[in-house]
This record gives C-alpha cells, sequence and structure tokens, in this order.
C-alpha cells in the first residue's frame, strides 16, 4: 500500500518517494469524494455531528497527504516533485470548490440541528455556513452562475496584472559603463550589478527594477539624475501605454470585486472582507486608519523636513526620488551602526537555546531532540516538546516541532512556519519551521545578524501558537485564525528580541564569551524607528488606496487609477505625473491581500499593545504567559480575536503602545 494513505504516526519522510504523490493525492480525493457523498446523500435528519463534524474530517486523509508534498515543495523540492504539484494543485482546487458549492451539503448545514451546541461547535457550525455563502452557493440559480464566471474572470485577471507587471519590470535597465556614474554606490551593490551585466551579455553594469537592485540603488546613488530616471522607470510599471495596460485590468477587478461583494449582499468589497476579520467593520477600519495617521502626521512632517534641510545644503529641493538616498546619509550621520557587528554574539545554536528556555520560562515547554524521528534533510532536526504542569508536577506531551534552518538550492527563500498535522482533540501538532540561515563552516558556527534573531523569534511564536492549541476542531486550532489577527502571536515573540534580560540569557560572543553589549541594541532600536512616522505614513497611504479602489463607485469608467490614488493619498512629496503604485500593487490586484493591506499596521498595533502588560507585568512573568496561553494562544480560532484580546487585556486595541515603541509620544 501507498506509504502516504498509511496511518503513520509522524510523517515516513524515509520511505516517501517522489513516485507516491500523485496515486496518493487522486486516492486521497477519490476517499474524500466519497465521504462527501455520504454526507449529502444520508437520509437521517442533519445533526452537527452527521453533517457540520463530518464535513470536518471528510479530507483528513488528503489534507495530511497535500501537507507533506506542499511543504516539502516548499523546502526540499525537486523537478518531478514540482511537476507532480503542478498537476495535483488544480485538482485540489477543483475539489474544493465542488464541496463549497455543493448545494445538498449547504442546505444539510443550514438546517442541522442545533440546540445543544459548545461555543466552539457553534464558531464551527458559522464558519461552514459562511464558507458555503462566500461562494455564491446561497445564490438563486441564475446569480450563481454570474458568480461563479466573475470568479473565474477574477482569477484570471489577477494573473494577468501579475504577468502585466512583471513584463514592465523585466523590460527595462539601466545600463551604466562609466565607473563615474556609480557614485555613492558600495561595493556589495556594484558586484551585484555587474554580475547583473553578464546575464544579460553587457559590459558594466545593469541595475533593474527589482527590489534587489532597485532599492540599494535608490538608497545609495549619488547621481540625481539617474535616480529619477529609475523612479519614473519603477512608477510607470503596468501604465506605460503599451500593450500591458494595468489600468484596464484594475478597473475590471474593481468592478467584479464589487459585484461580487453586491450579490452576496454587501455594500462594497470592502465589506465583504472585512466581516470575516478582527477588526470587522469598514468603519472601525477607517477609524483605525485615521487615528493612526492622525498620531504620525506631525513626526512624518518633521522627518521630512529633516531629510528636506539635509538635502537644501546640496542646494535641493527634494523631489520622490531623493528620500531614500537624503534619508539614508542622515541615518549614518546619526547612528553608525555596523551590523554585522553583532553577529558573533548570535550563534544559532545559542540562540534556539535561548529561544527555548525562554519558553521553558513562559510556558513551562520542554524541548529534547529524537534523532529517531524521520527527517526529509539531513538539516533538520526534530524536537519532542513536552509541558511542566506546576501543579501536579507532570508532563504532558505537546508534539513534535521540526527545524529546518539552512539555505540550500531545493528551498526557496524567506522564512515560514507550517504544520504536517494541526492540533485538534488528544492529537498533538507536528510543526514546521523552515528558515534559511547561514550554515556553519568547518570552523565557524551559523552566526545570525540581529533581524534573523528576530525572524527566528518570530516564527518560533507562530510554531507555539500552533503548538499550545487546545481545541477541538482542527480548522479552528493553533494559526487558524482570522487574518489580521495571525501575525500577533509571531510579533509579539520580537519584542523580546530587545530585552537585555532575555538577551543576557544567551547572547555571548562565540569565541571571548563575552555578553552582548546592551549600548548596542539601544542603537538598533534607535536606527531602526529612524523615519518611523514617515514610514507608518506610507504604509497607511497604500492601505487607504487599498481601501479607496475597494468601496468605490464603479459606474463611472472614465476613472485612472493614478486619481483614486492621489485622492486616496496624504501626499507629502510632489507627485510626479506618470507614475502610479497601484499598477503595480500586486498585493491587492495580483493577490490575496485586497482590503487587507492594512493589516500590517494592525498586528503591529496589537502585538505593541500586548506586550506593554508583559512589560508591565514583567517580561518572563509566568502568571501573564500563562494568561496569554489560557485566553489567547490555546484558543485558536474558536472564539472571536476581538474577544479573545478583551480577555487577556481587559480593553480593546489601543494604539499607543505602538506610538511609544515608536518614540513618538
Ligand atoms: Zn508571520
Amino acid at each position: 500500500m501507498n506509504i502516504l494513505l498509511q496511518n503513520w504516526e509522524y510523517p515516513p519522510f524515509d520511505k516517501i518517494k517522489t513516485d507516491d504523490y500523485e496515486p496518493a493525492v487522486r486516492e486521497a480525493i477519490a476517499e474524500a469524494e466519497r465521504n462527501i457523498e455520504v454526507i449529502a446523500t444520508n437520509m437521517d435528519d442533519p445533526t452537527f455531528e452527521n453533517t457540520v463534524e463530518a464535513l470536518e474530517t471528510a479530507s483528513q486523509r488528503l489534507d495530511r497527504v497535500s501537507a507533506i508534498m506542499m511543504n516539502l515543495n516548499e523546502c526540499c523540492t525537486n523537478e518531478e516533485l514540482q511537476e507532480v504539484v503542478m498537476r495535483m494543485e488544480p485538482l485540489m482546487t477543483r475539489f474544493s470548490m465542488k464541496v463549497m458549492t455543493d448545494e445538498r451539503l449547504y442546505r444539510r448545514v443550514l438546517n442541522s440541528e442545533r440546540k445543544t451546541l459548545s461555543t466552539e461547535q457553534q464558531t464551527l457550525l458559522e464558519n461552514t455556513l459562511k464558507g458555503f455563502r462566500r461562494h455564491g452557493v446561497a445564490l438563486p440559480e441564475k446569480e450563481r452562475e454570474l458568480f461563479k464566471r466573475n470568479a473565474e474572470e477574477l482569477s484570471e485577471l489577477q494573473v494577468r496584472f501579475g504577468q502585466n507587471a512583471l513584463g514592465d519590470l523585466n523590460d527595462w535597465i539601466l545600463h551604466l559603463t562609466d565607473e563615474a556614474d556609480l557614485e555613492g554606490l558600495p561595493q556589495p551593490v556594484r558586484d551585484a550589478a555587474h554580475d547583473e551585466a553578464c546575464n544579460h551579455d553587457l559590459d558594466g553594469w545593469v541595475f533593474t527594477l527589482s527590489a534587489p537592485s532597485y532599492i540599494p540603488f535608490m538608497t545609495y546613488s549619488a547621481r540625481r539624475d539617474l535616480r529619477e530616471r529609475m523612479y519614473r522607470a519603477y512608477g510607470s510599471i503596468g501604465g506605460r501605454g503599451n500593450g500591458r495596460d494595468n489600468n484596464a485590468v484594475i478597473r475590471r477587478i474593481v468592478q467584479l470585486r464589487a459585484e461580487q461583494a453586491r450579490l452576496l449582499g454587501y455594500d462594497t468589497y470592502c465589506d465583504y472582507v472585512l466581516e470575516d476579520r478582527m477588526v470587522q467593520s469598514l468603519p472601525n477600519l477607517q477609524r483605525f486608519m485615521q487615528e493612526l495617521k492622525a498620531a504620525v502626521l506631525p513626526a512624518a512632517r518633521r522627518e521630512l523636513e529633516e531629510v528636506q534641510n539635509l538635502a537644501a545644503g546640496s542646494g535641493q529641493s527634494l523631489m520622490p526620488w531623493d528620500f531614500s538616498y537624503y534619508s539614508e546619509q542622515l541615518k549614518q550621520q546619526r547612528y553608525d551602526l555596523d551590523s554585522e557587528a553583532l553577529r558573533p554574539y548570535f550563534p544559532l545554536e545559542t540562540v534556539r537555546e535561548g529561544i527555548f528556555s525562554l519558553y521553558g520560562k513562559l510556558y513551562g515547554l520542554h524541548f529534547e531532540e529524537d534523532k529517531n524521528i524521520p527527517v526529509y534533510h539531513e538539516d533538520v532536526h526534530v524536537y519532542h516538546v513536552s509541558r511542566h504542569l506546576t501543579d501536579n508536577d507532570t508532563s504532558v506531551d505537546m508534539g513534535l516541532l521540526y527545524l529546518d534552518m539552512h539555505p540550500r538550492p531545493s528551498k526557496r527563500s524567506g522564512a515560514w512556519m507550517t504544520e504536517f498535522r494541526g492540533q485538534h482533540g488528544d492529537v498533538r501538532p507536528q510543526i514546521q519551521v523552515v528558515c534559511n540561515f547561514s550554515k556553519p563552516t568547518a570552523d565557524t558556527p551559523s552566526l545570525l545578524r540581529f533581524s534573523e534573531v528576530e525572524t527566528f523569534m518570530h516564527e518560533m511564536g507562530h510554531a507555539m501558537h500552533g503548538m499550545l492549541s487546545n481545541v477541538q476542531y482542527e480548522s479552528l486550532s493553533g494559526t487558524n485564525v482570522k487574518r489580521d489577527f495571525v501575525e500577533m502571536p509571531s510579533q509579539v515573540m520580537e519584542n523580546w528580541c530587545y530585552e537585555p534580560e532575555f538577551l543576557a540569557t544567551f547572547a555571548r560572543h562565540w569565541q571571548t564569551g563575552d555578553p552582548l553589549p546592551t549600548e548596542y541594541i539601544d542603537k538598533i532600536r534607535a536606527a531602526q524607528n529612524h523615519m518611523a512616522g514617515w514610514l507608518c505614513l506610507r504604509q497607511l497611504n497604500l492601505g487607504m488606496t487599498d481601501i479607496a479602489f475597494h468601496t468605490m463607485g464603479v459606474e463611472n469608467e472614465a476613472w485612472k487609477a493614478e486619481d483614486v490614488e492621489a485622492q486616496a493619498m496624504t501626499n507629502l512629496l510632489p507627485r510626479i505625473p506618470g507614475c502610479c503604485t497601484a499598477t503595480n500593487f500586486s498585493h491587492i490586484f495580483g493577490g490575496g491581500y485586497a482590503s487587507g493591506y492594512y493589516g500590517y499596521k494592525w498586528a503591529e498595533v496589537l502585538d505593541a499593545d500586548i506586550f506593554s502588560r508583559f512589560k508591565h507585568d514583567g517580561i518572563f512573568n509566568a502568571d501573564t504567559a500563562e494568561a496569554f496561553r489560557r485566553e489567547i494562544l490555546s484558543r485558536g480560532g474558536t472564539v472571536h480575536p476581538a474577544t479573545l484580546f478583551r480577555n487577556f487585556m481587559g480593553r480593546d486595541p489601543d494604539n499607543k503602545a505602538l506610538l511609544k515603541r515608536m518614540n513618538l509620544i
């Protein structure tokens, strides 16, 4: 029998072959379809158990198989696996769409007996119903067809938006052959530009509009004329009047999203999205944005003035292509910070032990490596996580943690947390944290940058959200929470990285054993708050643009994205005609962040606020941690996050803690 379809205790990585995936996925889909059919055609009256709970577990085997396949495709892939995923993904999408648009299932859920449900069961029922409705299944036949056609057109348009933006991005390069044109650029930036030139079969240096090339150029190039050329080229992505016009794509996307929302009974697309978020409603979100904007605007103006003054010294009045450059100059004048100097204090192993022992202090967690559990790559380490309960002095099993810390060609870049299995009932989770920290060499351990220590803490925050979960249903466990709440438990952990008391527990120079000088940390924090008001305003501007597009009237087709954006943003620098963010705003037009861009700032407000209680009670205070575990981490998505937050903090979120952290109040 296919190894993937067997009932294993943990993923049998030592036995799985790439050939096993396709037949396993096909069989698991067939099994799930049979389970679904049994539910849909059940002759008994619908109950919570025979319908809602049955749906929750109908595709469990498929979920397990696909979790392994999809997770490995991210961190340990090969061409063959990529091809299998390309073939299997549409089948899995088709299956879930078929379920979510099955009217028989919807009717049964709708009519199921619901008198004696627990809070968690009530949430599961509501989520299930909402899932069906948001797929249009409750609509009359004709409208349901329209909804489906729109959804298909929308997914095509999103792909086209991304292709247009990428096409324009790749179409343009800045080719320099005179070394004098590189004035101000650090050597590594020049080297990368030289490599880029080689890729293009050109002499000299090539700069492109992709972030790793564009951002350093705009930050360091002393050549104002070239910065302007780069800026104008970047700003025209998706709006150059060629065959890749994202203005037209945006108009159609916005129109279709508005129509989808209207079909489902919402005033705007924003209302449709926000109903299923912690923020709950458009007026709440608008109040949040306005209040934060009012608080940071004076700081943003002040910071702009400082940058302006520096530029004026060089006889220039500030244009958008000058801001990054002069702001960087100001940063260097003020902080003179070498981020590399910190690395020797953060060897990976020591950082890991520091994080493990923090979780020991906070939640009584204990991590023990088990080399007998199969792994998919020799760099992966697996830990049994257990929790010591002080009331009766016993230890309970919490689950498995897979740490996969180093880059390799088969792994994508970045850092993330996923699960091979989520907690539910007595079943403990199996959680994976993947990072890309440099590998140790023969004589040097893996040394982390400070930002990487933060990354590690962040992902461990997600992992422990999953690990401390204590719910009945997997779809509500761990990190399965509202989208604008999921980053709170991870971001809150980053705060510990700035606490000398925590750093003192592990940060030592790997050769001399000297503790980390705390003035380094003060400097990092100060440098991190450089232009904090300005950057916050920028994020808010993007969030406001996102909202503007998803609340606007769409009857008049004459508008241009550029004008909508100009209206929505608070612009402190002159706007340049022909330059537009929206035509290249893939988060909201090419992917799933529509009406959700505000979430970055929202989560920051939450994490700063939550940490203020830890800071007040003591950062190792086990009672506070226990309250955080009990009221928030253990609850997953079983209770609305606004309620969870209130239960822990005793009040609604307040942006003061964030403003304080940014040094603005
Ligand atoms: Zn995260």
